[in-house]
């Protein structure tokens, strides 16, 4: 085994390298510094684990979580790589055994919490063997900018400088921002390192905004569907976590809930069931998730919206990391967005208050917008996007659109009248909604009326047989589509297409959200993943890794799974064809899967 390619397909069982990989991996043998950015599941592991596969020294990674050590160690070992973790969970004595081997070379890839970097013992250690390279795993995590600063981060450098030959540094993150990036350079002091950026787009995800009034019953009809995939929902509470996850076991959905106000010992035993596929569903707060290597998520709701695409975008792509088609979902609702604006409003931070108000409005923008959904996606993190995705909600319009040229031209003549009346008052969406209805249900927005006036404006009462909900729906697709403004406080302006749009013939069309809640045609299951074959094939991948304790993701992905549905191989070199199975795994659990696969031939 000499080159990058042979070591991808007989270790990891893959015929070709992914986006950037290969160039990555060129890079590390050569003795290049590197930083890696590429989004959740691109496949940023096999970066540094194919060169140290390939290289004599130990690779020391450095990774912020013991569960995604040890995931990572699991499936390595599954692949037959020498690896190991030092972490704090660890007996002295499993300690020291892990050093002696490696000073006698038997280890070839070391992962390390960085804490540990903070002892002169274990300094010593790294010190004392052949060291090829570091590799820091979610990299970000060293730079105050960005969203998860852990200061033992800062011990990386010092540690880098105190060996007696420095190696090559190899840093990975999914995280965009340029001053991240930079900074990720100077905390770790790279060596004028080789930068490769992949494009933040998942393709196997299907994203999908539903605008339905009920909740819980798309919720419960979506997941009902999909029976035995494993899947995420979001809450934004505690509270609503606890009723979410009570309503879906009371209808027989294998549930567990997970947020910081349960015990450590319940926490963790929800996400083992989770992970290890006794429980379908987790039902969460934002605390879960992080160095969850969970692959094969299949679908993620967000049952409320997220503050801002950067946390919307990092939650929801935990769905698909085996690159398998898997659904992103977000149940939206403006109340959502008044109880986000709200915990804003509280900062003190100007600056701050300004900044996280901006990533609301793109959040809700997402939300409302007629357009690919993908594109307001990338679009968001810097990238320019030409043509639709084909597969969104949006793109694939499954739901009806309606033509709503005239209650735009109504919304924007009702805004411009007002600030001519009130001298250049602005107001947001509930006043702009009560004046064309020509009434008000809230009695401080009725004191404004009179004594600004407002019903006396000339739009007063021109949309009286809407429903205040639909205006406002309307007015949240204005704002998206940049036909209206909004600031932090949601009040309401005139943009640069205002003007063009009613002086012109434009017409509008907008998604029709007033369709009864039902899940839509989404992505998630494919003709293999519905077969008996499947369910066979996952019962004994839950066989085997209950006898070998990993969880089952480890001994096959999904991904892999179907692929053996879709060629049926019969004898070991079909086998060893699928993708994600490597010789380890050939020899190891060949013989069980094809005789399986045979009996349904
Ligand atoms: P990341 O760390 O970037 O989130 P991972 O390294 O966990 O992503 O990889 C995500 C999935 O993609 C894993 O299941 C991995 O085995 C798979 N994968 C990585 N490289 C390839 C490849 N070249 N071909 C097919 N699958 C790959």
């Amino acid at each position: 085994m000499n080159t990058p390619g042979e070591a991808l397909k007989k270790i990891f069982g893959y015929d070709s390298f992914r986006h950037g990989q290969e160039e990555l991996i060129e890079k590390i043998l050569s003795g290049e510094d590197v930083l890696g950015i590429m989004p959740t599941g691109a496949g940023k592991s096999v970066c540094y684990q194919v060169p140290a596969i390939l290289s004599s020294g130990i690779f020391i990674v450095l990774s912020p979580l013991i569960s995604l050590m040890k995931d990572q160690v699991d499936t390595l070992r599954e692949n037959g790589v020498a690896a190991e973790a030092i972490n704090s969970a660890m007996e002295w004595d499993d300690v020291r055994d892990v050093q002696r081997r490696a000073r006698n070379g038997k280890i070839s890839m070391l992962y390390v919490a960085p804490e540990r970097l903070e002892g002169d013992g274990f300094r010593e250690f790294l010190s004392s063997i052949e060291i090829s390279a570091i590799v820091v795993d979610e990299a970000h995590c060293v730079s105050q900018w960005g969203h998860d600063f852990r200061p033992s981060y800062l011990s990386i450098a010092p540690m880098i400088a105190s060996l007696p030959r420095r190696p090559v540094v190899a840093a990975f993150t999914a995280t965009a921002t340029s001053e991240v990036r930079l900074d990720i350079v100077r905390q770790l002091g790279m060596n004028s390192p080789y930068v490769l950026t992949t494009g933040f787009d998942r393709e196997n995800l299907f994203f999908q905004v539903n605008h339905s009034a009920d909740k819980m019953e798309f919720l419960l009809d979506y997941v009902k569907k999909f029976p035995d995939m494993s899947g995420i929902v979001y809450c934004s509470t505690r509270k609503t976590v606890e009723t979410v996850c009570e309503h879906l076991l009371e209808n027989g959905i294998k549930s567990v809930k997970y947020h910081a106000g349960l015990e450590n010992n319940e926490r963790r035993k929800n996400q083992d069931d989770f992970i290890y596929d006794r429980a379908t569903v987790i039902v969460a707060t934002n605390a879960f998730g992080m160095g969850i290597d969970k692959s094969n998520v299949r679908y993620v709701i967000h049952f409320n919206m997220p503050g801002s695409i950067d946390s919307y975008y990092q939650e929801a792509g935990r769905a698909g990391r085996d690159g398998s088609p898997a659904d992103c979902i977000l149940l939206y609702a403006r109340s959502d967005v008044a109880t986000i604006r709200f915990f804003i409003s509280q900062s003190e931070d100007s600056e701050i208050k300004k900044a996280n108000s901006r990533k609301l409005r793109d959040m809700v923008d997402y939300c409302n917008t007629g357009n690919c959904l993908r594109h307001h996606i990338l679009r968001y993190f810097g990238e320019t996007v030409t043509s639709g995705c084909d597969a969104c909600g949006n793109c694939r319009a499954v739901t009806g659109r309606r033509d709503i040229t005239i209650e735009a031209q109504k919304i924007l003549s009702c805004v411009y009248r007002i600030a001519e009346k009130t001298g250049g008052r602005r107001y947001a969406s509930a006043m702009i909604a009560d004046v064309l209805k020509g009434k008000s249900t809230n009695s401080s927005r009725r004191v404004q009326i009179i004594t600004q006036g407002l019903d006396r404006v000339s739009t007063w009462g021109i949309m009286k047989e809407s429903k205040t909900s639909e205006i406002m729906d309307m007015v949240d697709f204005l704002v998206a589509e940049r036909f209206l403004a909004a600031d932090e406080y949601g009040t309401l302006s005139f943009t640069e297409r205002s003007m063009p749009f009613l002086k012109s013939k434009m017409r509008l069309m907008m998604r029709d959200h007033r369709e009864p809640a039902k899940a839509k045609k989404t992505n998630v299951r494919t003709k293999e993943e519905t077969s008996v074959l499947f369910e066979e094939l996952r019962a004994l991948r839950r066989e085997i890794a209950t006898a070998e304790n990993v969880p089952p993701y480890v001994v096959f992905s999904d991904k892999t799974l179907i692929a053996m549905c879709g060629e049926k191989p019969s004898n070991e070199r079909e086998f060893l064809s699928i993708p994600g199975v490597g010789e380890m795994k050939l020899k190891k659990y060949g013989a069980r899967f094809i005789d399986a696969i045979r009996k349904w031939k």
